[in-house]
């Protein structure tokens, strides 16, 4: 599996806030891209799944596939997935119809699994040839991996979350769905220090099942906990410099002055 943007410009009405962003991001591979604020960290994350607003220039492949004409729900049958900066509640939707809807969603074309209770799930779950109950297992397997409570699974999603519970759920849906990429916008902001662990060995997790990462982040704090395979400098629409693991610590260190 392999992730190709070449040369990505993104606009939104006449102003140009990406100006040609290229990278390769290979199955398992754990990419950074770190930038002061302001320089289109989140445009290139909206980019990627297709926000409405944005103009977009150049192309993104899924393997050899095309994947830039396409809208959001495609691109995410495609095997991207976004955990957003400021994730939306849906107060009346719990966690697990959710994931149980995004995973059918998803992964589709399974057998009618056998012997489900409610016989209104029955009908409608499909998901992949799993069982509801396997299906349950795994999420709650899942969630017990980022220390997040069962009895979350069954509240509305996001509904009342605090700033990092609504992270961990975000880094739920990534391990549950299993996307071939996974983008993750600011998951370290605003988290402690023993929720930012959680969500780092989640991410690490991710990556050891073959996802493709792109952490999008200010600081390097999080790298404290999982290792970066290439970290990408984004300023001003461009990516300046990319570089090792090592790079991200200079960052800390000099700021982003020097770019
Ligand atoms: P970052 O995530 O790196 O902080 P963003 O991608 O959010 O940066 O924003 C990059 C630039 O694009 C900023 O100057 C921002 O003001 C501008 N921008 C983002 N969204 C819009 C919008 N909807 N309309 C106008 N300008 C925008
Ligand atoms: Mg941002």
């Amino acid at each position: 599996m392999l992730l190709t943007v070449s040369n990505l410009r993104v606009s939104i009405g006449d102003k140009t806030i990406l100006r040609g962003v290229s990278l390769k991001v290979r199955a398992g591979e754990i990419h950074a891209v770190m930038g002061p604020n302001g320089s289109g960290k989140s445009t290139l994350a909206y980019a990627l799944m297709a926000h409405p607003a944005y103009k977009i220039i150049g192309t993104i492949l899924i393997n050899k596939k095309d994947i830039s004409h396409l809208s959001t729900d495609k691109r995410a049958k495609a095997g991207l997935f976004l955990a957003f900066q400021s994730p939306i509640a849906v107060p009346g939707v719990s966690v697990m119809n959710l994931l149980r809807s995004a995973y059918q969603e998803l992964h589709p074309a399974g057998k009618t699994p056998e012997k489900i209770q409610n016989p209104l799930l029955a009908r409608r779950w499909t998901g992949g040839g799993m069982t509801l109950s396997n299906f349950s297992l795994m999420v709650k397997d899942n969630a017990k991996k980022l220390s997040i409570d069962e009895a979350f699974l069954s509240r509305g999603i996001h509904d009342g979350f605090s700033g990092g519970e609504k992270k961990k759920i975000e880094m739920l849906q990534a391990l549950v769905l299993a996307p071939r990429f996974a983008i993750f916008d600011e998951i370290d902001t605003g988290l402690d220090v023993d929720a930012l662990k959680v969500v780092a060995q989640g991410i690490g997790l991710l990556a050891s099942r073959g996802t493709g990462i792109i952490i999008i982040t200010h600081y390097q704090r999080i790298f404290k906990y999982l290792k970066p395979d290439v970290v990408h400098v984004l300023v001003r629409g461009k990516i300046v410099k990319t570089g090792k693991a090592q790079l991200a610590k200079e960052i800390e260190e000099h700021g982003y002055t020097n770019y």
